[in-house]
């Protein structure tokens, strides 16, 4: 039954009247049923008027500024007010014991491992690339590219991350390419789907095969899905990418490897990793407007270099933030900045003298990085007039944030709090695109039982087929070094 606003908010729940408050969800020594069952948001109409009141604002818009405490007020899809004491008619949601701010924005990851997260933890990149790309890639069915993105997307939704490019080289056939689509767009997630190339064979249709998938895909400017090439370092591959009219995300591990396409980056062209370049490689991405998307977990980890991410900053780029692959690291973004703040601030303490090297760049603040988790990494996946902080007029892709837990109670400083303290058990409320994700710390309309089976169903296909047999402890990949 649909329940409409006003029902809801007469229909005993035992609340202050249109007043939801998200928070603590039990009490201690609470053992009854109820305490148990997920609880419910709000049945809303997609063009309800919802008002966050009370919550402690990080906007990252210079021009909205923050408040300790003021609301915000969400019509429809968008954002289209923010601040104290607004007026209103709509519903009511209590974010006094939250802070709001915009959901995290991933430049960078394979969705299609779902399947296979920690597989791999003591892996270099070598070994990814042989048990990875290479072994499960091959044997992987279109129904595994759909269950490893729709896991993925939900986990990255659970953790607070609104948007995130899909970099997909799992174009085995078109039948991967659009399975891999479906997962997407059935977690409700905001995303750049990235068509990259998959296992070599007879179905492979990479590159040209992204002209089938825009038309038959990407038509509405206003869908939460757009589309980009996930290329190679490859002149042709990049023209193609221009001629549809999508992004060019690309790995650059090499040392050099960009100089012959010199004439060819630009502000269209995300470089993935580059912790490789020549100082003249960075002078091109810096003049042509090239981004840059790090992923420091993964880099320090497999062995990719040490990340940029100071080097991005002393040619005056600001990198955005990527997780990359979830074999190996978690999908959220407390794990991402936590990493980049202190090998940040490790690096600038290393910097040599400051006369002789490049200018001398500052030490990472908290609210820093979350910049570079938010709005760097809406301008990195081209959605920065769309998402990345709240402003009036973007849509609403906004995250609650329980301050009122136990790892970062009392908050002493918000953006500290967000970036040292707290983890995806403190994601309270999700917002994307103004519809409730996750409520009360639970996904919404997930048939978590039903995905975990499949799942399973789908690792189980994957280790059997790529030859990985379960080891004493449960795992299937030996370990590194075994
Ligand atoms: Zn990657």
């Amino acid at each position: 039954m649909k329940i409409s606003r006003r029902n809801f908010l007469s229909g005993g729940t035992g609340l202050a009247a249109g007043v939801f408050a998200p928070g603590l969800s039990g009490l201690l020594g609470k053992t009854d049923e109820s305490a148990s069952r997920p609880p419910t948001p709000p049945n809303l109409d997609p063009d309800a008027t919802i008002l966050l009141k009370g919550g402690t604002i990080l906007s990252m818009d210079d021009d909205v500024g923050d408040f300790e405490s003021a609301d915000i007020l969400i019509q429809g899809s968008k954002i289209a007010e923010i601040g104290p004491d607004l007026a209103h008619d709509g519903t009511t949601i209590d974010a006094s014991d939250m802070i709001v701010m915009p959901g995290f924005v991933d430049t960078h990851r394979h969705m299609w491992q779902g399947a296979i997260r920690n597989i791999l933890p003591d892996g270099t990149l070598g070994d990814y690339m042989e048990h990875i790309t290479g072994n499960a890639r091959s044997v992987f069915r279109p129904q595994d590219a759909y269950i490893g993105d729709l896991v993925s997307a939900l986990g990255a939704i659970d953790a607070g991350v609104t948007t995130v490019l899909d970099w997909s080289h799992i174009g085995n056939s078109p039948e991967h390419t659009d399975a891999a689509i479906e997962g997407l767009k059935a977690s409700g997630i905001r995303g750049v789907y990235a068509y990259g190339v998959g296992t070599p064979g007879e179905r492979n249709r990479f590159p040209d095969d992204i002209r089938r998938i825009r038309n038959g895909f990407f038509h509405s400017e206003d869908a939460m899905l757009t589309l980009a090439l996930a290329a190679g370092i490859n002149a042709g591959q990049w023209k193609l990418a221009r001629d549809v009219g999508v992004r060019i995300t690309v790995h650059v591990n090499g040392t050099g490897d960009l100089l012959p396409l010199a004439d060819e980056l630009g502000p269209d062209v995300t470089c993935i990793h580059c912790a490789n370049l020549l100082d003249d490689e960075w002078q091109l991405l810096a003049d042509s407007g090239t981004s840059v998307s790090i992923a420091a977990p993964i880099e320090m980890q497999m062995g990719h270099g040490t990340p940029p991410i100071l080097k991005a900053q002393s040619f005056g780029i600001k990198p955005s933030i990527s997780v990359d692959v979830e074999t190996q690291m978690p999908g959220d973004f407390f794990t991402q900045m936590r990493s980049f703040f202190s090998l940040q601030r490790l690096q600038v303490q290393q910097q040599g003298d400051p006369e002789r090297d490049r200018p001398r760049v500052p030490m990472m603040s908290v609210r820093d990085v979350v910049e570079l988790a938010t709005m760097q990494g809406a301008r990195d996946n081209g959605l920065d007039k769309v998402t990345g902080s709240l402003t009036p007029g973007k849509k609403a892709d906004i995250i609650l944030l329980r301050k009122n837990r136990i790892n970062v109670t009392p908050v002493n400083n918000p953006y500290g709090a967000v970036v040292l303290g707290m983890d995806t058990g403190n994601v309270d409320t999700v917002f994307i695109n103004g519809v409730i994700k996750k409520w009360k710390g639970t996904l919404v309309d997930v048939d978590f039982d039903r995905i975990r089976s499949e799942v399973v169903a789908s690792r189980d296909h994957i280790v059997s087929n790529a030859g990985w047999p379960k080891q004493s402890d449960g795992s299937f990949i030996p370990s590194a070094g075994n």
